[in-house]
């Protein structure tokens, strides 16, 4: 489906092209009156004819930024060329006016301000050239009126720049909500994927895992083969670790009990839990909680999420380096909750990653876990807001409507 329709509009696109080839020949030969004359403008005319046709016909197998780049800068030569050399074809100038909105198929906003910013200093300058030169009866459409010619040409900018942001703004609303909907369809796939795999391979796993604590304390198993025994366990419990993230992810829909939870009692316990696991690379956790404030949650969820947004900024910290998390109530009835950490942070591009299932930078890694906070935040009508920068650290901000 897909194919056939790259297919037409590749069709569409060539059938343009050479009709603009066509008249752009016609141009060139019928009743041109520089044709044959050897006049230099006549060949500057032939050569941006042929230079812009060149690239606008390879263009859509190199779909490069130079050559979007060189498409628009052949096409403004060849517009003033044309408008200079022809100066009783008076239309001319509207191609000029034009110049700009090549940059808007190409949706390339540098380009654009480029383009209009090299309009107007070109326009100015075949203008001046105009009038120096003395050749102002050779383009009275020009100076005849030359400052109401600037301003319609300004204007006609200003409208250009008016037709590019809209347009420029709703395609990146349109991105967006496909964006959106593409992770919504990979949510619904997993979770259904999760149930199935989860349930399949959990039982089998629980059997193996038995038999291995069994040989462990058997006399008869040669020590050799018991040492490698509790690495094969821990292995098997990363593995279950697995399953029981996505088993969580796979029942969203069901109705879990919720209760008014106070924020510095669950905080609290989160830190206590993960203090130990702390220790291990001599990381300190801060709690800066205000009391007193509450929000309407799932107990277990809440506690799911903050242990996996902490244990996050725990495993992302250097050696000794400081997390620290803090709650208040700020405007419009929310609570916000913030982790902060001194760790290794994340560029942006990493950061639009987050949440993707199975996206993760770690060896032992599930990347599961903020795909898992994502759900929770969502369900509860909170946001989650990651701001971070390479090697300064991450803040991770939730805010959930608060309850009194
Ligand atoms: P996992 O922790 O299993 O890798 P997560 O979904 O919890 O999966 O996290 C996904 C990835 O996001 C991590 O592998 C890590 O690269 C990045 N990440 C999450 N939190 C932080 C943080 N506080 N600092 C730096 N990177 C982070
Ligand atoms: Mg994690």
């Amino acid at each position: 489906m897909r194919e056939t329709v790259t297919e037409m509009s590749a069709k569409r696109y060539y059938m343009i092209i050479y009709l603009l080839m066509v008249i752009m020949i016609v141009g060139l030969y019928y009743k041109n009156p520089l044709y044959g004359e050897g006049h230099v403008g006549y060949y500057f005319h032939l050569l941006f004819a042929g230079l812009f046709s060149a690239c606008i016909l390879i263009y859509p197998k190199y779909k490069t930024r130079v050559l979007r780049w060189l498409i628009v800068l052949v096409s403004t030569l060849l517009f003033y060329t044309l408008f200079l050399v022809y100066p009783e074809t008076g239309s001319t100038i509207l191609l000029i006016y034009f110049i700009p909105a090549i940059a808007i198929i190409f949706f390339d906003k540098k380009l654009f301000y480029t383009s209009i910013i090299l309009n107007h200093i070109l326009i100015v300058g075949a203008i001046a050239y105009i009038i120096s030169s003395g050749q102002e009866s050779l383009y009275p459409n020009v100076t005849g009126d030359t400052v109401g010619n600037i301003i319609t040409f300004i204007g006609s900018q200003v409208f250009l720049y008016f037709i590019f942001y809209y347009t420029s703004e709703r395609i990146a609303k349109l991105k967006l909500y496909y964006e959106q909907v593409k992770h919504a369809e990979r949510l619904k796939t997993t979770g259904e994927l999760a149930a199935a795999v989860a349930h399949e391979i959990r039982n089998p796993l629980t059997v193996v895992k038995g038999y291995l604590q069994l040989y462990e304390q058997d006399e008869s198993v040669n020590n050799t083969m018991k040492k490698s025994l509790p690495m094969l366990i821990e292995e098997l419990d990363s593995a279950e670790q697995v399953i029981s993230q996505l088993l969580s992810l796979s029942q969203p829909a069901k109705k879990l009990i919720t209760e008014n939870v106070d924020i510095q009692k669950a905080i609290n316990s989160v830190a206590e839990l993960l203090q130990s696991y702390g220790i291990l690379n001599d990381n300190k956790i801060e709690v800066v909680v205000e009391a007193d404030s509450f929000i309407e949650i799932n107990k277990m969820e809440l506690h799911q999420l903050l242990v996996n947004i902490v244990k996050n900024a725990i495993e992302a910290s250097n050696v000794g380096g400081t997390i620290t998390v803090t709650a208040k109530k700020i405007k419009d009835n929310m609570v916000e909750i913030k982790v902060t950490d001194q760790g290794i942070g994340m560029s942006e591009e990493q950061i639009a990653l987050l949440g993707t299932p199975f996206y993760s930078l770690k060896a032992k890694g599930t990347g599961l876990g903020l795909m898992i906070c994502n759900n929770i935040v969502e369900k509860y009508n909170g946001s989650i807001v990651y701001k971070s920068s390479k090697g300064n650290g991450t803040t991770v901000a939730i805010c959930f409507p608060s309850k009194k």
